[in-house]
């Protein structure tokens, strides 16, 4: 543990535990979940530093970052594990950690996206090489170990996890945010001073009524399968299907793009007459809502590489936006590495509430870039770094000196985007 965190967990946290992630007992051939005293408990109220909506891709780092900072964090996630796009969407194909033969994205995704590979003795990129196609650098991960690395570094950094929930009202209460979220059978109000919202649609954003941005026409989503052959954990790239149309905005919408993409993979298989030999259980969604940040990050910012004053982490990738004619990646010229500002995180005219994630503050094209895994997860980091330090001071992430974050984030591992 670093001097900061200790110092930190000194001067700040609530007491108390939370029901805890890490109750799972394993032995060698069986797994016991412990019993938890709450587990009968419909209606629970608890009070954390630092709320969590969404485990996906970035919102797990969120946590985990918060939780090493010794801020009492509760992650609360709508399906069933950790990893959202890369687990249950299936998209475990992360980019991109470096440009121009430089590791440019660290910290706690590439320590998850490392571990996951060594222990299943895949291959790493080198990052020292400028591969000819970008994909090349992009790192082939098991998505079932990393969906489990994600809860064992969670618990390991004292992140609560609350499975099958999601928020249903949020209000200011005082200096505090009450957050009502439902589960079946619990209900279960969060009393936080900060709230990262990790959605990918930025849906806390919207339960507070602070204004979203939302294409007519949404690139579309894919369902991932594999059709004759097997997939390979961490080996093989997963087959894709478009599904045009894909809507993750609501329950509706999202029922209708999984309902249509399973119907176009059972018309396949009776046409190629293929085994079905692999299957997400849902659609993976690239676009729907957007925040209305307090900076929008431009296209044009995207591909000359501007250095926001307050830059919390690099993105690489070229733009790339799926239509229903394909799509087209354009990649960034040679020596640009784009940055992502932290006010593209906070939700214009907002306080103690950050996101993170591919619904940041951006225009679409910029956004097409922005959206990968890697970039998700450096700005993972930030957010949770900024909120679990404003929940610390009292203050809200815009009011933590920069200096501070910078420090933060580089203690813990991550890449800082430094001036030329
Ligand atoms: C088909 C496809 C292919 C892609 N290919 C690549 C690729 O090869 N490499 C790459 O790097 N990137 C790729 N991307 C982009 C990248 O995967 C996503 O943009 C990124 O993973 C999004 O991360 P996120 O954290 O914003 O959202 P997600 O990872 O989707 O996480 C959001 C999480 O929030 C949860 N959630 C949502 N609403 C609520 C709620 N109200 N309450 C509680 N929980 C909630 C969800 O269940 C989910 O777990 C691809 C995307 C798609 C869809």
């Amino acid at each position: 543990m670093t001097k900061n965190e200790t110092s930190w967990k000194r001067r700040h946290f609530l007491q108390g535990s939370l029901i805890g992630a890490g109750t799972v007992i394993s032995s060698t051939s069986e797994t016991t979940v412990a019993a938890d005293a709450a587990a009968d408990t419909p209606e629970i109220t608890e009070e954390v530093d630092v709320l969590v909506v969404g485990g996906g891709t970035a919102g797990t780092i969120a946590a985990i970052q918060a939780g090493r900072l010794g801020a009492k964090t509760l992650l609360v996630e709508r399906n069933s594990q950790l990893g959202g796009t890369m687990t249950t969407g299936g998209v475990a194909f992360p980019g991109l950690f470096d440009a121009w033969g430089k590791q440019i994205i660290a910290g706690i995704g590439w320590e998850l996206v490392r571990e996951s590979v060594e222990l299943d003795e895949g291959e790493l990129p080198d990052f020292a090489k400028v591969p000819q196609r970008h994909w090349h650098n992009q790192v082939y991960t098991n998505q079932f170990l990393y969906a489990i690395l994600c809860e064992e570094k969670c618990a390991a950094a004292g992140v609560a996890i609350a499975y099958y929930e999601f928020p249903r009202s949020v209000t200011r209460v005082g200096e505090r945010w009450q957050v009502d979220c439902v589960g079946f059978g619990t209900q279960r109000r969060v009393l936080c001073r900060q709230i990262v919202d990790c959605t990918g649609g930025a849906e806390v954003v919207g339960l507070l009524g602070y204004p979203r941005l939302r294409e007519e026409e949404r690139q579309p989503g894919s369902f991932l399968y594999m059709l004759g052959e097997a997939h390979e954990p961490g080996r093989n790239q997963i087959h894709r299907l478009y599904v045009h149309g894909a809507d993750s905005s609501n329950s509706r919408t999202a029922t209708a793009a999984n309902l249509a993409g399973r119907r176009s993979i059972l018309e396949k298989v009776r046409r190629e007459k293929k085994r079905l030999m692999h299957l997400q259980p849902e659609t993976g969604f690239r676009e729907s809502y957007r925040i209305e940040g307090e900076t929008m990050v431009t296209v044009h910012d995207y591909t000359s590489g501007r250095h926001f004053d307050d830059a919390i982490s690099y993105a690489f990738y070229p733009v790339d936006l799926h239509t229903r004619e394909g799509v087209k990646p354009a990649p960034l010229k040679p020596g640009v590495v784009p940055t992502i500002p932290l006010r593209a995180l906070v939700p214009k005219g907002s306080r103690d509430l950050l996101v993170a994630g591919r619904c940041l503050g951006s225009d679409r094209l910029a956004n097409s870039g922005l959206r990968v895994q890697a970039s998700c997860m450096g700005m993972g980091q930030a957010a949770g770094a900024a909120a679990a330090l404003a929940a610390g001071a009292g203050s809200t992430p815009l009011e933590v000196p920069l200096a501070e974050l910078h420090a933060t984030l580089r203690e813990h591992g991550q890449i800082v985007p430094e001036r030329a």
